[in-house]
């Protein structure tokens, strides 16, 4: 008996796939065969299928699952996972009891050998277009969580009513293959994903346009050992040698610590750009949202370059982490805005929006952004591959660039509005004008500062922007955004220089 399953160029199905094929390769009973847009399935022995299969979804099923003390008997107890959206029963000893039938270890066989009775119908499938005789559940969040936003997909093979797509929820037709697929993708232990108890979740599929390419990329997750599927609020590991995972502030510095950790221990070529990230909020009623991410390769490349090069080896432990917000009024640091930075600075590395990027390093009302000198160093080299390498200048000249950054940080140090004012600079007049502004200021500057600045670097850097201007008309605000974030970085450095003398007023 032969069943050809085919890709059905959506995240959760084809994911859902391939995690169904690494189990049947591991079957006696049947042999698989993957291309690179369909399976095709061989069972040998029909019976001997069912029995393996049941008890690999069963070993299975523990993906969905974690174990937990409980606070008041400290007694071990299961937990489901928070971001699985199957409804579970009242607990049994501790136990998950899920209403799926399919995940009941009594029924599992005899749901599986319906699924796999593949007997022709009537009816047709309205995810894969298969005529089927008896559906076994419809479809469902629970087997197909995009259920509710099903418009914003493309490409799932549908009918269309009047060239719109009509699939609601609790739509009938849904194949027993489809369904399986479906309900079986929760079990698949090369998902991202991050819990904020209390609020939501974020689970991350990756994705490919080819399943071959696809389950090499999922592959790797396994065999790299940087995920670890027991833990219940995040399962990317801190590293691969223990099993503490890491404690990321959103959905962006997760798939940034993902990379990070990824790029670290799979040395293949093979990565993957495009994400489907589910957000799962907490309460009964589930209303999923679904955000498609399209990394560009050339972030991919600069984190790649930067391990490589062993200049920056852990793009998101060594510097978005290491960011921190210090609030003047509180004279500490404050941890809620802190997580809000180390998220915004990952994600407009990952949306390679660097104009956003130094927006969140800017000094703010009440407080600034601090770091080490160590980390000073790691953005300094993110910001040469990011930024620099492509404008195709000398490095030298990025020197000039940092002086005027230390210039506007000096001359902002009591009152940060000149960097606001270049940061908020829109037409090229403006820019020079403000340029203009600052070389009138360096005369009230106190000896001890002038001496560690170096007042040329602004006729250097009007030199420069001329220069680049001429080729490229609109890359005098990449030096705008280059030196607004240097000038924050030397604000915050000269901050911290004074606090730790003991100096600083409020
Ligand atoms: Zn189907």
């Amino acid at each position: 008996m032969n069943i050809e399953i085919n890709a059905f160029n959506d995240p959760w199905m084809d994911n859902g796939i391939l995690n169904f094929y690494k189990i049947l390769n591991e079957l006696e009973s049947c042999e698989a065969k993957l291309t690179e847009n369909s399976i095709i399935v061989r069972i040998k022995d029909r019976e001997k299928f069912v029995k393996e299969l049941t008890r690999a979804l069963l070993d299975k099923r523990q993906n969905l699952i974690v174990n937990e003390e409980d606070r008041k008997t400290k007694m071990q107890k299961e937990v489901k996972k928070d971001h699985v959206i199957i409804q579970e029963e009242k607990k049994i000893d501790g136990k998950v009891v899920l209403k799926e039938e399919i995940y009941k270890p009594e029924k599992t066989a005899e749901i599986i050998s319906k699924v796999f009775d593949l007997s022709e119908g009537k009816n047709m499938c309205i995810l894969c277009g298969r005529k089927y005789n008896k559906s076994i559940k419809k479809l469902q969040q629970a087997n197909y969580p995009f259920v509710t936003k099903i418009a914003s997909l493309s490409g799932v093979r549908s009918y269309k009513d009047d060239g719109r797509l009509s699939l609601k929820e609790y739509y009938d037709n849904l194949c027993p293959i489809c369904y399986f697929i479906g309900i079986l993708e929760w079990t698949d232990e090369t998902l991202i994903y991050r819990t904020f108890p209390g609020e939501k979740s974020y689970l991350f599929m990756p994705y490919f346009d080819n399943l071959k390419e696809l389950y090499e990329f999922k592959k790797l997750c396994i065999y790299t050992g940087i995920l670890n599927n027991a833990e219940r609020y995040s399962n990317i590991k801190v590293n691969p040698n223990t099993q503490d995972v890491e404690n990321t502030p959103g959905e962006y510095s997760t798939l940034l610590c993902f990379y990070e950790k990824f790029v670290e221990s799979a040395t293949d070529e093979i990565i993957v750009s495009n994400w489907a990230v589910l957000h799962i909020p907490f309460g009964a009623v589930k209303n999923v949202k679904i955000d498609f991410l399209n990394i560009n390769e050339s972030i991919l490349g600069v984190i790649k370059n930067l391990k490589e090069s062993e200049r920056l080896e852990r793009i998101y432990s060594d510097l978005m982490r290491k960011m921190y917000f210090f609030s003047q009024n509180k004279n500490n640091t404050d941890w809620d805005i802190t997580r809000e930075i180390q998220e915004n600075l990952s994600k407009y590395f990952l949306l390679d929006d660097f104009r956003s990027f130094t927006n969140s390093l800017l000094p703010k009302k009440g407080g600034y952004v601090f770091f080490s000198s160590e980390v000073k160093q790691n953005l300094e080299e993110l910001i040469f591959e990011w930024r620099w390498r492509k404008m195709g200048v000398k490095k030298e000249k990025l020197d000039a660039i940092k002086n005027d950054g230390k210039i506007v940080a000096k001359i902002s140090e009591n009152n940060a509005s000149l960097i606001y004012k270049l940061d908020k600079v829109r037409t090229i007049d403006d820019f020079w004008s403000v340029l203009r502004e600052i070389s009138r200021k360096l005369p009230g500057l106190d000896e001890k500062k002038l001496r560690e600045i170096k007042p040329t670097a602004l006729d250097e850097v009007i030199q420069l922007t001329k220069e680049i201007v001429e080729k490229n008309k609109d890359e005098w605000k990449e030096i705008r955004d280059l030196i607004v974030v240097y000038a924050s970085m030397y604000y915050s450095l000269d901050k911290l220089k004074k606090k730790s003398e003991g100096g600083e007023k409020k």
